[in-house]
């Protein structure tokens, strides 16, 4: 196969880390659009994918395609290999003690919803109470609304400062004997700011409360280490972190996931079946009812095996220097105000941009080949708490250079000076 077994990216990587380089890995970013080379800084929706990853996925369907765990052939070795392998895969990347705490599902908002439904259902009860802050995607606000009005507990919210980040003071005050779960993102998609969450992780175990970290938006951009936070629940999504969409991590402590209930049912996830009762593999089969998404997972451990050549290490420094020059070149613009100024931030530059709404600023990026989000991000109580109800969204990845932070603001000074 064109398996690689790479190990564990230890700070100790030699590789030279060169962005034009990396770009090169990523045939999309040949594309022109509007007659302009297209520069992505739409990372934040989703990455592109480098051609190991295209490669992987086409080499599954010509060589290993089959169902997983079902056959006594060779082909169902292959692919039950294969996916099996990406678990082993996806478990080094977060650092996870054992690939039965790592299930498959569809993507960020599927793990949330898996764990809300399961853990959620049967540790939930009335006046208990569920901590998730102002910074929060629309998917770790909503599935908790869901069960606090299915079991009548309550949803409190941290409260962030003028740069965007959390007050860790409010947010212990939040905490108290009734605190069941506290549900928190890494990285804000909205702002970039990086929560303090080893340290809300472990403010929220003094009180009893168990911790889920989103992880949807930080993977791409730091390491993830599951045993280092102590986070007992981390999610994330395949589409962020170059890998293919539809296809997404829930990683529980073994303890936790031995005593969750399962979501759905069907074959995959039965160990016996009768009419009179049924008994449910442990995890992570459990939570992997019916065929899963067994060419994207394997698609999903060649992004982690590209991550790993280049180095977590390498894209962090870059990405900071990247969103440092970003920041100062665009506060240079008249007009120009900068959504989220957390000290600690990541691969995230919201704005706004006087005299123009947020779509005409997309609109004009994009005619200049850019690529940027220009909405609500889904995230719309963040965007509300700094008094405005979209921004430009600029958001970068490993493969973004200089060059491609020159482009968007040469692009927003023309359009700030009325040049288009
Ligand atoms: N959480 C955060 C912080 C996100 O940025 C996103 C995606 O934008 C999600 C959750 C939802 O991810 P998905 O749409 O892949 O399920």
């Amino acid at each position: 196969g064109i398996e690689q077994d790479v190990p564990r990216d230890l700070n100790l990587s030699s590789y030279p880390f060169d962005a034009e380089t990396v770009k090169r890995d990523f045939p999309i970013l040949r594309e022109r659009v509007h007659g302009r080379p297209l520069v992505w800084l739409d990372n934040a929706a989703t990455t592109q994918k480098p051609q190991s990853v295209i490669d992987r996925l086409s080499y599954f369907y010509e060589h290993e395609n089959s169902n997983v765990h079902r056959a006594a052939h060779e082909l169902a070795a292959r692919a039950t290999d294969a996916y099996e392998s990406a678990r082993e895969k996806v478990r080094r990347f977060v650092n996870a003690p054992s690939t039965d705490e790592i299930v498959f599902v569809r993507g960020t908002t599927e793990g949330i919803n898996l764990i809300a439904q399961t853990w959620g259902r049967r540790n939930i009860q009335k006046d208990d109470e569920i901590v998730i802050t102002w910074l929060e995607h629309h998917a770790n606000i909503v599935p908790w609304q869901m069960l606090c009005a299915e079991k009548g507990a309550k949803l409190r919210v941290a409260p962030v400062d003028d740069t965007g980040q959390i007050i860790l003071e409010e947010y212990e005050k939040l905490l108290c004997s009734k605190t069941r779960l506290v549900s928190i993102t890494q990285v804000s998609n909205a702002l970039g700011t990086v929560t303090p969450a080893q340290k809300m992780i472990e403010m929220a175990h003094r009180y009893g409360a168990t911790v889920l970290l989103d992880g949807a938006q930080s993977v791409s951009h730091m390491r993830a280490d599951v045993q280092a936070l102590d986070c007992d629940f981390f999610v994330f999504s395949g589409h962020k972190v170059f890998g293919p969409t539809g296809i997404g991590v829930v990683y529980g402590k073994a303890e936790i996931l031995e005593h969750m209930p399962p979501w759905q049912g069907g074959g995959n996830m039965i160990q016996d079946v009768t009419f009179e009762k049924t008994v449910y593999h442990g995890p992570p089969q459990r939570f992997e009812a019916g065929t899963g998404n067994i060419a994207d997972a394997v698609g999903l451990g060649a992004a982690i095996d590209y991550l790993d050549r280049v180095g977590m290490h390498n894209v962090s420094r870059h990405e900071h220097a990247l969103l440092v020059y970003a920041t100062d070149e665009l506060s240079r613009v008249p007009g120009l105000r900068i959504i989220g100024t957390a000290k600690e931030k990541a691969g995230v530059l919201s704005f706004t941009l006087e005299g123009f709404r947020t779509e005409q600023v997309g609109e004009h990026l994009n005619r200049n080949g850019i690529a940027v989000r220009s909405g609500h991000h889904c995230a719309q109580p963040i965007l509300r708490r700094f008094g405005i109800e979209t921004s430009v969204r600029a958001s970068l990845a490993l493969y973004n250079t200089f060059e491609d932070i020159d482009r968007l603001i040469e692009a927003v000074w023309n359009l700030r000076l009325g040049r288009t």
